[in-house]
Parts: C-alpha cells; sequence; structure tokens
C-alpha cells in the first residue's frame, strides 16, 4: 500500500479537529465541525456537520491516521455522520434523531417507506426546537441488510410479503441494526438530556441502557400513502413501533 506523506500545514489545520473516541473494537475518529448550509424546504439553514470512521487502531497520533486514507478506499464503504443545531452541547434540552440511512428514500424519494419524509421532517424539528443533532447512519441500509438484499426483499415485498417476512426469508433477523457507535459520538459532543425523535422503542431502549440521560421520546408519523400503508402497518404490528393515535388514524 502506497502512503504519501501529509503536509504539515494541512496536519496542523486537521488536527485541531480531530477527537478520539475509544470503544470496545477500538476508536472511532470524529472530524468536525465544519459548517454546513442546508437546503431545507427552500430556507437556508447552518448546521455543523462531523463525519466519523471506525477502525481498529487505537491512537492519538491522527497523522498516521490521516496518511492511510488515501489508500484505504472508504468510498467503498460507508461512513456515517451527524448534522448538528444550535447550542448543542450546552443548551437544556436537545433533540436527538437517528436516522438509518435509507438510499431509495432519501436519495430518491421514494414512496414506499417513508424515510426520506421522516429525514427532512425531523431535520425541521429540530431547527425549530433550536438545539439537536441528526445522526446519519450509514450501516443501517434496509435495516441492516444492505442495499443489495434490500432490492431482493423489495422484489419479494412485490409479491406479497411484508417487511419482516421478506427479510426473514433471506435469512436476515428482523432489524439488526446497532446504535452503539451514534451514541459513543453522541456522548462525546453533549452529555446533558437529550428527547428522542422517533417511533421506535428498540431506539428509546438502546439509548437509555447506554446510560445517556434521556428525557423523553417524541414522534414522527406521516407521509402515508398507498405505496406505504402496507409497510408502516408492519412497522407497527410486526416491529413494535409506537403508534399516536392523533397522527396515525389507520386503523
Ligand atoms: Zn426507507
Amino acid at each position: 500500500m502506497t502512503q504519501t506523506k501529509l503536509e504539515s500545514k494541512a496536519f496542523s489545520v486537521l488536527k485541531d479537529k480531530i477527537q478520539l473516541i475509544k470503544t470496545n473494537e477500538g476508536a472511532i475518529y470524529l472530524v468536525g465541525p465544519i459548517r454546513l448550509p442546508v437546503n431545507l424546504y427552500g430556507e437556508t439553514v447552518v448546521f455543523q456537520w462531523y463525519c466519523w470512521l471506525n477502525c481498529a487502531e487505537v491512537t492519538e497520533d491522527y497523522e498516521r491516521i490521516i496518511e492511510k486514507l488515501s489508500s484505504v478506499n472508504l468510498a467503498e464503504f460507508q461512513q456515517s455522520s451527524v448534522l448538528v443545531y444550535g447550542d448543542f452541547e450546552q443548551a437544556d434540552d436537545a433533540l436527538i434523531r437517528m436516522h438509518s440511512i435509507c438510499h431509495t428514500g432519501d436519495i430518491f424519494g421514494s414512496k414506499r417507506c417513508d424515510c426520506g419524509f421522516q429525514l427532512k421532517q425531523s431535520m425541521q424539528m429540530i431547527v425549530e426546537h433550536g438545539t439537536g443533532a441528526l445522526f446519519y447512519l450509514a450501516n443501517h441500509e434496509g435495516r441492516g441488510i444492505g442495499l443489495f438484499s434490500k432490492a431482493m426483499a423489495y422484489v419479494l415485498q412485490e409479491n406479497g410479503y411484508d417487511t419482516v417476512e421478506a427479510n426473514e426469508s433471506l435469512g436476515f433477523v428482523d432489524d439488526s441494526r446497532n446504535y452503539g457507535d451514534a451514541i459513543q459520538v453522541l456522548k462525546a459532543l453533549r452529555v446533558k438530556p437529550v428527547t428522542l425523535i422517533t417511533n421506535n422503542p428498540k431506539k428509546l431502549e438502546a439509548l437509555k441502557n447506554s446510560g445517556m440521560h434521556v428525557s423523553g421520546r417524541t414522534s414522527l408519523w406521516g407521509d402515508v400513502s398507498e405505496f406505504n400503508e402496507r409497510y408502516l402497518q408492519t412497522k407497527i404490528k410486526r416491529s413494535g413501533h409506537l403508534k399516536d393515535e392523533e397522527t396515525y388514524p389507520n386503523d
């Protein structure tokens, strides 16, 4: 593997923007904050963006880590990131969203699920609240089965399987998503209480079990259409999602 020598000037810029977070498996290297103006429903909103990399090697010699980047082909893997809004470290309460990547919903705007809607809506909720963070979890595609397997699952769904049945018949457990890394990053950015935007009790449990102070949950339903009604019903009936009567009138 070829390694390029990092320019000392570039390193002096980068070194103060990197944090090492030690984990059971190794390390998370967190880079940021980076100013990120975002087009949110036609308005420009400025978030602070952080991205992180999981690595087996644990070192505070960041020069070593940076020098490896050009040879490890990171584009073949996905990295997760977080958009932070407001005074995230100090504000009394902050809204948190743990968003699982959804190539079809977030990028293409697919109406087979409600992910794209939830992504934008939770960003908007965070901005309206004044402080918060949206974690975008890159290894969560298709509830952790990956994009190609998700395509297979969609083929099965077009032939009468529900979301859970499709994943299980491909040999996957229904939901293999892990929130450990995101929670570690959250703890590095904030120790004060958070309110979680979710309908999913597993996410709430994961956060509470981590020792993070969770002051509550706020739900997020919407964008129900003929295309995703069955998907949403399956979330409620099969995956234990909590339903709020006033915002989800069906069933
Ligand atoms: Zn989706």
